[in-house]
């Protein structure tokens, strides 16, 4: 099918309501890590989804939150640069029935932008009355004029056509923005880099929270197929080397065997992945030690 429309469409809401989730329902494979920890989107991550005649390019963006370090502003920053210029917002909410300060917040924001919204009430298939998502939409309805209300549940894709439906009435008309086949813009280092990560924070669940970065300092396909990569954990203090590397090196270990099989089943081939931890104090205060991870 011939793509005739292509738009890009915004995916703002608090940290955890299943922005990535989407993301990933959409695009089919997955391009941005889930986690169910608050803000493990740190970049700005599109997720493409053909439909029809329509190509949406989805813009998936870290939580909106009050800042504290740099990395906090940086989020922010992020979050608000990428509502503007696109051509629809969909803005995500838990299923609670009251305007939390965080969406009244987004919701000035894409008011002041003139982006038309969707509001898609998200995890109603952990709903337990279904009268709760009509007082969801009472009292959404009351704080702004959204563009439609769709119901969905991110995780097993109900509702995400009638979503897709409400967000082609903004499309424009115009060329494919990613070629055919292609379902992320972010190059596969980075992807390689965020599935590293996850997995770091799925095994160290809460002693070494947000103060790692993963560093790609070798990525190659050898001649044989083999994917090469050489990655290093970054943390914050010496104290968290230990804990990263664990008893007999048994956490790290875990760590790389989770992300290469990921890796593996990702790139479809055999994936050969080393990995160092390395102590580099204050990462997320200093400016130049920001870009060095990639945050522009
Ligand atoms: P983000 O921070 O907004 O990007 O949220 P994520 O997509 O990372 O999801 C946060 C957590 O919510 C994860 O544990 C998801 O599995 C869970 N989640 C997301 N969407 C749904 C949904 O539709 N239903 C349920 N039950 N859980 C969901
Ligand atoms: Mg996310």
């Amino acid at each position: 099918m011939d793509i005739k429309k292509s738009g890009m469409i915004a995916v703002v809401g608090r940290p955890n309501v299943g922005k990535s989730t989407l993301s990933n329902t959409l695009a089919g494979e997955k391009v941005a890590i889930v986690t169910n920890k608050p803000q493990t989107t740190r970049n700005r991550i599109c997720a493409v989804c053909n439909r029809g005649e329509t190509q949406f390019v989805i813009v998936d963006t870290p939580g909106f939150h009050l800042p504290r370090s740099k990395l906090g502003e940086y989020m922010v920053k992020v979050a608000s640069e990428s509502v503007s210029g696109v051509d629809a917002a969909v803005l995500m909410v838990e299923p609670i029935a009251r305007v939390g300060t965080p969406e009244q917040k987004l919701i000035e924001r894409l008011d002041a932008l003139h982006v038309p919204t969707v509001l898609a009430v998200n995890k109603t298939d952990a709903l337990e009355r279904r009268e709760t998502l009509l007082e969801v939409i009472g009292a959404y309805s009351q704080a702004f004029a959204f563009a439609a209300y769709v119901p969905i549940s991110a995780k097993t894709g109900d509702g995400t056509d009638a979503l897709l439906d409400e967000l082609e009435k903004f499309v424009p008309e115009g060329h494919m923005l990613f070629p055919e086949g292609m379902s992320s813009d972010q190059p596969d280092r980075h992807l390689t880099a965020e599935i590293i990560r996850e997995k770091a924070l799925l095994c160290l669940d809460r002693e070494v929270p947000h103060g790692l970065a993963i560093e790609i300092e070798r990525f190659l396909e050898r001649d044989n197929g083999i994917v090469e990569v050489g990655a290093v954990i970054y943390c914050e203090k010496e104290s968290h080397k230990g804990i990263i590397i664990g008893k007999n090196g048994a956490s790290l270990k875990k760590i790389g065997e989770l992300a290469r099989q990921e890796l593996e089943s990702f790139f479809g081939a055999k994936v050969f992945l080393e990995t160092w931890v390395k102590v580099r104090p204050g990462w997320r205060d200093s400016a130049p030690g920001l870009r060095n991870f990639g945050f522009k």
